[in-house]
C-alpha cells in the first residue's frame, strides 16, 4: 500500500547532489557506511554551536543540556530496538568496540579453558578476531557454524554444534558480505535451550529491518551509528540488565567510577556508566539518536520494502551480464549483492566504475573466511539504502557492462 517517497528522501542527503569525475554520484556502498541526512548534520552542528560541554559532572547550563541530550539518546535507542530499560544501552565507538567489550568483560569473567564459543562462517572480522584474542588468552575453543552453497547458515549443523562446553553463540543478524538474513530468533532459542548466551552483531540489520531485542531474546546486541544514517565512531551495545550488572568493567577511567581511593580501592558506577570510561563522542551520540529518529520518520518497514524492490531490480538487470556470478543467494537476504565477473578482477571493476560516478565496494569485505570458503579473494559488492533508486541501478548496470567490456 504505502511506498517510500524516494524523491523526498533524497532531498535530505546533500551529498547526493555531488558529482564524481563529472558524473552524478551513484552511491552503492551503503553496507560500508551510509550517507548522512541534513537533520543529522544539523544536530551535530547545533551541538557544537550551542551546548558543547562535558557530560554528567558539570553543574552549568551547557553541561546540563549536553547531559540531558546524551541521556535522552539512550531512550531513543532503547525504544528503537525495544530494550526493556535505558540502562541496558551502552554507548561504544561502534559494533567492533561493543563486541570487544563483551569478549573482554563477560568473556574473561565467565569463560574457562576448554569452553567453546560458537561463531559462523558468515562473520565479519570484528565478530571473529575478538573471540580469537580471547581464545588465546583463556585457552578456549572456537567452533564455526558452516554455510550452504547459497551462503545461508546450516541450521542442522548449528543444532549439532552444541556440547556441554558451549557458552556463547556470536553471530551476525545480517551478513555484510552476502546480505544473508540469519534466523536469529530461532538461533537464540536454540542457544538458550543449550544453556548458552547469544550475542548478535546487528551492524547490517538495524538500518534495514525493525529490530526487537526482546522479541529475539538477544543477550547482547551490537550495532554502529554510521551504517544507520548516523555519524562514524559511535555505536551501541545492548545487554540484558542482569548480565551487564554482573560484568566487570573493561576500561577504567573517569565517568565509570563511584569512588576512587588509593587506600580503600575503587568502586564502580552503575550500568551503563560502568562501561563508558572517559569522555564519549557526545555530539556524535546525540546525532546518532537523530539518525534513528530520521529512520522512524521515514519508517523502517518502508525502507526495508523499498530496498527489497531495489534488490529484485538489480538481480534482474545484472542477469544480462554474462559471466557474472552472484555469491550469496539465500532466500532471505537484505539489499546486498556480492558478485564476481569472469575475466575481470574485482579491483579493476571498482576503480573503473568509480570513473563513471558509481561507488561500489571491492575486496574481501572484512570476511576473508567466507570468501575463501567460496573460492575467491575478492568480490564486487553493491548495497542499497533508502535513497537509492531503480534508475541508479540501471546506471550502475550499464556502467558495469562498459567496464567489463573494457577489461575483458
Ligand atoms: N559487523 C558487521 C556485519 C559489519 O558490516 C561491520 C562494518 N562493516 C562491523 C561489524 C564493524 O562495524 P564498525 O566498523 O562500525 O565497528
Amino acid at each position: 500500500d504505502l511506498t517510500l517517497d524516494v524523491v523526498r528522501v533524497r532531498r535530505d542527503f546533500p551529498v547526493l547532489e555531488r558529482e564524481v569525475h563529472g558524473k552524478p554520484l551513484v552511491y552503492l556502498d551503503n553496507a560500508a557506511t551510509s550517507q548522512t541526512p541534513r537533520q543529522v548534520i544539523e544536530t551535530l552542528d547545533h551541538y557544537y554551536r550551542h551546548y558543547n560541554a562535558n557530560i554528567h559532572r558539570g553543574l552549568h547550563t551547557l553541561a546540563d543540556e549536553a547531559t540531558a541530550a546524551f541521556e535522552d539518546t539512550r531512550e531513543i535507542v532503547r525504544a528503537f530496538i525495544n530494550a526493556t530499560e535505558r540502562r541496558e544501552i551502552v554507548f561504544t565507538r561502534g559494533t567492533t568496540e561493543a563486541i570487544n567489550l563483551v569478549a573482554q568483560s563477560w568473556g574473561r569473567a565467565n569463560l574457562a579453558p576448554g569452553d567453546e564459543v560458537l561463531i559462523s562462517q558468515l562473520e565479519h572480522h570484528s565478530n571473529i578476531v575478538p573471540w580469537q584474542l580471547l581464545a588465546n588468552q583463556l585457552d578456549l575453543h572456537i567452533r564455526v557454524i558452516p554455510v550452504d552453497e547459497h551462503g545461508a547458515l546450516d541450521m542442522a549443523a548449528y543444532q549439532a554444534s552444541f556440547n556441554e562446553r558451549t557458552r556463547l553463540v556470536a553471530v551476525n543478524h545480517i551478513s555484510n558480505a552476502f546480505g544473508t538474513i540469519n534466523p536469529v530468533r530461532e538461533m537464540a532459542t536454540i542457544a538458550h535451550d543449550h544453556g548458552a548466551l547469544i550475542l548478535i552483531d546487528g551492524a547490517q540489520a538495524v538500518p534495514h529491518e525493525a529490530v526487537d531485542v526482546r522479541g529475539i531474546d538477544a543477550d547482547f546486541y551490537a550495532f554502529s551509528g554510521h551504517k544507520a544514517y548516523g555519524p562514524t565512531g559511535v555505536g551501541v551495545l545492548y545487554g540484558k540488565a542482569a548480565l551487564l550488572e554482573a560484568m566487570p568493567p573493561w576500561q577504567g577511567g573517569g565517568e565509570m567510577i563511584r569512588t576512587v581511593s588509593f587506600d580503600a580501592g575503587t568502586t564502580y558506577a552503575d550500568i551503563p556508566h560502568k562501561f563508558e570510561a572517559g569522555t564519549p563522542a557526545i555530539g556524535d551520540v546525540i546525532a546518532m539518536g537523530r539518525a534513528l529518529q530520521w529512520v522512524d520518520e521515514i519508517g523502517i518497514s518502508l525502507i526495508g520494502a523499498w530496498e527489497q524492490r531495489l534488490l529484485a531490480h538489480a538481480n534482474e538487470q545484472l542477469a544480462r551480464i554474462d559471466g557474472l556470478r552472484v555469491l550469496g543467494t539465500a532466500p532471505h537476504k537484505a539489499g546486498v549483492i556480492s558478485f564476481v565477473v569472469e575475466g575481470a578482477h574485482a579491483q579493476d571493476i571498482g576503480l573503473l566504475i568509480d570513473q563513471l560516478g558509481v561507488a561500489i565496494r571491492t575486496g574481501n569485505h572484512c570476511a576473508q573466511p567466507l570468501l575463501h570458503h567460496f573460492g575467491v579473494d575478492a568480490t564486487c559488492r553493491a548495497s542499497f539504502a533508502a535513497y537509492n533508486t531503480p534508475e541508479e541501478i540501471d546506471i550502475f548496470v550499464e556502467a558495469l557492462e562498459r567496464v567489463v567490456g573494457m577489461v575483458r
